[in-house]
């Protein structure tokens, strides 16, 4: 998982491929802040984006002299060579959040809910700024995938490493629950964040990702091969495993891996604990090596 490891990796073809392999290449840095860009910039849903706004005027006491970011929150990734996510890429008009210096490729694509409401939409970086946060990056820089334990700000330092953090809703909804149609209108910016990421292994944190990305499998799982071919009536099966903490999943030939998300009502009630999230990220990292497809004893 280091950074010298970047070179994509070989994998076991699954039984439904059948023919060539191609293996597609992740995005570049371009690509991911041109979709940034579109993320930052998008209005479809006027209750989410009304939300933002309000929660960014009100503000939480302890942050009144903060200035929200207030509108939807980019994608946090680790572009093909180390960049510096703190500068603008220039290359089109929104300015996406600054996120401190990121390495190299992604493995792991980690898939959240939505941004907290003075969490990510006040700091306007993914999972920074609230105990969710808090409790996700602890487990992630003692797994290994992230460069240090806290998550604070834009300009903190935060590196990923071989990992990159979305959500299915990018935008704070009211009471942490988007409604299905907002999910939906999100939908297009998961598909392109999966497609540029390429990952070995999906971390899908709570029912609602999980869900959104076996929504996707069932509906392109052509999207789930690394193969460019795959024989007429062998398409994947739909799988069967709902969500679970720690649940396996094998995605075409790629892994999913579900957790209890990290939120507070979730840690304060123990339902999830720093040991259960610790198990989650070390088995995400497992699978996430070359030759994980006879490693995992839990997959379904
Ligand atoms: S939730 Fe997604 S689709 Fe809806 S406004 Fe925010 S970024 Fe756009």
């Amino acid at each position: 998982m280091s950074p010298a490891k970047r070179t994509p990796t070989k994998r076991t073809p699954t039984k439904q491929t059948t023919k060539t392999t191609k293996q597609p290449a992740a995005g570049g840095a371009d690509a991911w802040a041109e979709l940034n860009d579109e993320i930052v910039a998008c209005e479809r849903c006027p209750r989410l984006i009304a939300h933002c706004q309000q929660v960014a005027a009100e503000k939480r006491r302890a942050y009144e002299d903060h200035d929200y970011w207030g509108r939807p929150v980019p994608n946090l990734f680790a572009p093909i060579g180390s960049v510096d996510q703190s500068s603008h890429s220039g290359a089109s008009k929104a300015s996406f959040a600054p996120t401190g210096t990121i390495e190299t490729s992604r493995s792991v694509l980690i898939v959240g809910l939505a941004p907290g409401a003075h969490g990510a939409n006040r700091t306007g970086r993914m999972f920074t700024g609230d105990r969710s946060g808090d409790w996700l990056f602890r487990a992630l820089q003692r797994g290994g995938l992230a460069s240090q334990a806290t998550s604070v700000d834009r300009n903190d330092g935060l590196t990923l490493i071989d990992l990159a953090i979305t959500a299915v809703c990018h935008c704070a909804p009211p009471d942490n629950k988007p409604l299905p149609e907002e999910v939906q209108n999100c939908r297009e910016y998961l598909v392109r964040t999966f497609e540029l990421c390429q990952p070995n292994v999906i971390l899908a944190l709570g029912k609602i990702a999980w869900d959104a990305m076996t929504n996707f499998y069932r509906h392109q799982p052509e999207a789930f091969l690394r193969t460019s071919t795959v024989a007429f009536g062998q398409a994947p099966s739909t799988p069967k495993a709902v969500f679970g903490h720690g649940r396996v999943v094998r995605l075409g030939d790629r892994w999913m891996v579900g957790s209890y998300h990290p939120s507070q009502q979730n840690t304060f009630t123990k339902r999830l604990t720093e040991a259960m999230l610790d198990a989650v990220i070390a088995q995400v990292r497992e699978l996430a090596e070359p030759n994980s497809v006879s490693k995992s004893q839990n997959a379904h």
